[in-house]
């Protein structure tokens, strides 16, 4: 060890005597040790030395003006950093045995007497000499051992922070302290390239989101922003995260997918504002008509009142109507539409609402197709307002005309209602949302609410039935709507009508 030990962390030995002859002539024995020698003159000089430095062994002259070596001994033992120093007295041949035992009372571990053979004096002093750099070696061994426990667990903790995190079904990103972005999560990788977050924000926000960015770097504040990751909006975060001794250690930058929120209250705003404009529009007819008849002004006109009551009552209609159909979606909503089953023919029932219909849709012929009656257990009330919303849609929907086939048929017990028309058609991703509350496919062009699809969808479900559109969405080629329900009687071969 002490071959290849480095210069500076050789064991150091404290060499004590007011005699400078005779620390030359204990440097010169126990220099092939290959220890740092630190020579002391005096009692003072070496308490001093021992303050400064860490020493292996202390060879201590007893007899020395001023502080003797006893006392210094005494004040090595009391100082807890060196209470264990390993001392070697160095006494006259002259000195007395109680002299040398009072070394001991003092702790000291050794002594020699003068003139000593410098043979022995060296193996007595490179035993403590090994010893110490053995001490130390395993101190540093038990160090390095602890070291790679540690780096062990932070590798450990690293990795499970990493595969917690790739899990994760959000955007998340680690950067450094001055905002170098060092990590993205499987999610964020999804979003950009590269681990840099701002990559993944939608161009047209990437210079806000920069800025908020920039502040948050500076005042280590956290920061919350909303905006459009690959195309979709996100909440995102960032937080600073401060290790035990509160110093910044980096950055957590986490983004979650707000986008169904957005069009949700997106779609409420427009229905929001649809509603009122439709429940306006009537209002206003309303009080337009009610106005002067308060005031009284045209009592001349023989038929005023009832062309007053009928565009009264027309527009009362319209809007409970309108309330009617939000009711419906809040039953639908809670679960609570109640339906009250008697038989009934519903080929009858959808006659009579395309009659109902037609002059509404002059410009579609409707075509009923049914092979008799179509009888069946069900909310008669209900079933029409499924066939009117669905006639009343392919006749809205086809705004170039073309004709509307009405099919109704039974067959093994169950009844199958079929809409046909060759209007607008409906995009294939929205064959399946036009049946969600305030879904509508082709915005406001045709005036709907969205309404309609959600209160025929949870009716048809009530009847434990299902319903579906096709459509290829291309103009002219039109749409289907398809309406499967139970006939629900007690023989459906009785009833087999078609
Ligand atoms: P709306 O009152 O808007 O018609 P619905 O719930 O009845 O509400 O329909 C939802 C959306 O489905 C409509 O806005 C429309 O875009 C689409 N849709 C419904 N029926 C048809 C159809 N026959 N042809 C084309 N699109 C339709």
């Amino acid at each position: 060890m002490s071959a290849a030990t480095p210069p500076d962390q050789r064991a150091s030995i404290l060499l004590v005597d007011d005699r400078q002859a005779n620390l030359t002539a204990l440097c010169a024995i126990l220099e092939p040790l290959g220890a740092r020698l630190v020579c002391a003159q005096s009692g003072t000089e070496a308490l001093r030395q021992l303050l400064n430095g860490e020493f292996a062994l202390v060879l201590l002259d007893v007899q020395m003006p001023g502080i003797d070596g006893f006392q210094v001994a005494t004040l090595i033992r009391q100082r807890p950093a060196t209470a264990h120093l390993p001392i070697i007295f160095l006494t006259a041949v002259s000195r007395d045995a109680a002299q040398i035992f009072e070394g001991y009372e003092h702790g000291a571990v050794d002594y020699l007497v003068k003139p000593f053979d410098p043979i022995i004096l060296r193996a007595k002093v490179s035993v403590f000499v090994d010893l110490y750099n053995k001490s130390r070696l395993i101190e540093r061994q038990s160090e390095l051992l602890r070291q790679r426990e540690r780096e062990a667990l932070e590798r450990s903790s690293e990795h499970r922070f990493r595969s917690a995190t790739e899990s994760i079904a959000a955007g998340i990103w680690v950067a450094d302290d001055a905002g170098q972005f060092l990590y993205a999560n499987r999610c964020a990788r999804q979003l950009a390239d590269s681990v840099d977050f701002l990559a993944a924000v939608d161009e047209a926000e990437r210079g806000g989101a920069a800025e908020v960015w920039r502040q948050a770097i500076a005042s280590g504040r956290p920061f919350e922003l909303e905006c459009r990751l690959g195309r979709r909006w996100h909440l995102v975060r960032g937080v600073m995260q401060v290790g035990e001794d509160t110093a910044p250690l980096g950055w957590i930058v986490s983004a979650a997918d707000i986008e169904e929120l957005k069009q949700l209250s997106r779609a409420k705003d427009a229905f929001l504002a649809i509603v009122s404009h439709e429940l306006r529009a009537p209002l206003s007819v309303v009080l337009a008509q009610t106005e002067p008849a308060l005031a009284d002004r045209r009592r001349d006109e023989p038929d005023y009142p009832d062309r007053v009551l009928a565009v009264i009552r027309r527009q009362t209609q319209k809007m409970s109507r309108l309330v009617g159909d939000l009711l419906d979606i809040a039953r639908i909503q809670a679960g609570k539409l109640s339906i009250n089953k008697e038989e009934f023919d519903l080929a009858e029932l959808a006659a009579e609402v395309v009659e109902r219909l037609r002059p509404t849709g002059e410009r579609c012929a409707i075509r009923l197709a049914t092979g008799g009656p179509v009888r069946m257990c069900g909310d008669p009330g209900r079933l029409e307002q499924v066939l009117t919303n669905l006639v009343a849609n392919a006749i809205r929907y086809s705004p170039d005309g073309g004709e509307i086939e009405v099919t109704c048929a039974e067959h093994e017990g169950a009844v199958h209602l079929v809409v046909v028309d060759h209007g607008i058609g409906i995009p294939a991703d929205k064959l399946a949302t036009i049946f969600d509350a305030f879904e509508r496919a082709h915005g406001d062009a045709y005036g709907g609410l969205g309404l309609g699809l959600n209160i025929v969808r949870g009716i048809v479900e009530q009847h434990g039935g299902t319903i579906r559109a096709v459509s290829s969405g291309k103009r002219g080629q039109g749409s289907e709507f398809h309406v499967m329900l139970p006939a629900g009687l007690a023989s459906s071969v009785t009833s087999a009508a078609v």
